[in-house]
């Protein structure tokens, strides 16, 4: 157990966390997805990605056979692999985002999905509980008025025309709620992965396929007419990883946001919803097919957005029939904060988990 108690606190020592609990069901997580010996050498990566070369030459171990094992953890999903400069490079990765979104195929059992899921309100709470936020809603493109000047990090199409590489998979958490006998009625094969980097997925490609661009447009705009949130990274230079397509039924984030009270998890978009209660029709469709967030109250007939709710996602604004919905941007004292890139986001991280740790323990019992 000792292997894993070691793994636990590395993992909690990044920026994302790892919480301990009294029941030390994450323990229980880590020895499913690790074997002893894995778990070892996942304790020696460094979030920094290395080529194998270089993580060979710091264990003083042959290439080869170093190489072969991070590609088998890699394909088992406890470290990442990806290209960058045309180099394989290997890195530790956080648990989510991360090595739960990688428990890929058979991988991801009903004792894992179990575990994952008595794990997640307090893994969520924790991880959503401190500033910044770990990703970001970026509203559905046909959702933004034209005249509006849109920044990057709330435009779809720029950020995919921006990427170089796509690759599609299955949804990890309508996988887990599918194990768990609750699935939702969402489609489940449209986790897109994107890359800045030319032919990112060509070396290690364990599940899902690799799409064109058009391709994962198309798959957005679908997931879009599906009432879909999109969901990426909360920074501004994002040099890839995974576009969600997240639901209020079985995605980790939103759940996080509405079950477990974890404000962290994901920021708004820079809009909210408007309803012209002039060409409203009152059908109901926002409220009761459409909103996510439960973001829309019917007040004797009258339906009308809760702003401290609503996440500027779009997917209401899409199925309107009268037309009565639209984004407008919200002001710019409620927008949530975004880092510049990683290596920020990672600092505000860390510090205001060290403050928020800090404040606990000098609350007196
Ligand atoms: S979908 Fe449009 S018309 Fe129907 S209640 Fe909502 S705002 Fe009104
Ligand atoms: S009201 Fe609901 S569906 Fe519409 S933008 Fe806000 S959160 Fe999204």
């Amino acid at each position: 157990m000792d292997v894993y108690k070691r793994l636990a606190k590395k993992l909690d020592e990044l920026p994302q966390g790892f919480p301990s609990t009294d029941t030390g069901v994450e323990l229980r997580i880590l020895q499913i997805i690790f074997s002893p010996e894995d778990a070892e050498m996942a304790l020696q990566m460094t979030p920094a990605p290395e080529t194998a070369e270089q993580v060979a030459a710091r264990l003083s171990k042959p290439v080869e056979e170093t190489r072969a094992m991070l590609d088998q953890m890699a394909e088992k999903g406890q470290i990442g692999s990806l290209s960058i400069g045309g180099q394989q490079v290997y890195r530790l990765i956080p648990f989510v985002i991360g090595i739960f979104e990688f428990q890929r195929k058979e991988r991801l059992t009903k004792e894992l999905a179990e575990l994952i899921e008595e794990y997640g309100p307090h893994l969520m709470k924790v991880t959503g509980g401190h500033a910044p936020h770990i990703a970001r809603v970026i509203p559905v493109n046909a959702a933004i008025p034209t005249d509006l000047q849109v920044l990057q990090q709330d435009d779809i199409r720029q950020i995919i025309n921006n990427a170089k590489s796509f690759r599609v998979q299955d949804c990890i958490c309508r996988k887990e709620k599918n194990l768990l006998g609750d699935p939702c009625k969402h489609s489940i094969h449209n986790c897109i992965q994107y890359s800045m980097e030319e032919n990112a997925f060509d070396y290690f490609n364990p599940e899902g396929e690799i799409i064109t661009r058009e391709e994962a447009l198309q798959i957005l705009e679908k997931n879009s007419q599906e009432g879909l949130v999109h969901t990426t990274y909360n920074i501004m230079n994002v040099p890839g990883g995974f576009l969600c397509s997240c639901c209020s039924c079985s995605c980790a984030m939103i759940r996080a946001l509405k079950e477990f009270k974890a404000p962290y998890m994901i920021a708004k978009s820079n809009y909210m919803a408007h309803i012209d209660e002039d060409a409203c029709i009152a059908c109901g469709i926002c409220r009761d097919e459409r909103c996510p967030m439960d973001a829309i109250a019917n007040e004797d007939g009258e339906f009308r957005v809760l702003k401290e709710r609503c996440i500027g996602c779009g997917v209401c604004i899409i199925t309107c029939p009268s037309k009565a919905l639209s984004l407008i941007e919200r002001p710019v004292h409620e927008r949530d904060p975004i880092a510049t890139d990683v290596t920020e986001w990672g600092k505000m991280r860390m510090e205001n988990r060290m403050h928020d740790e800090q404040k606990t323990q000098s609350v007196p019992k």
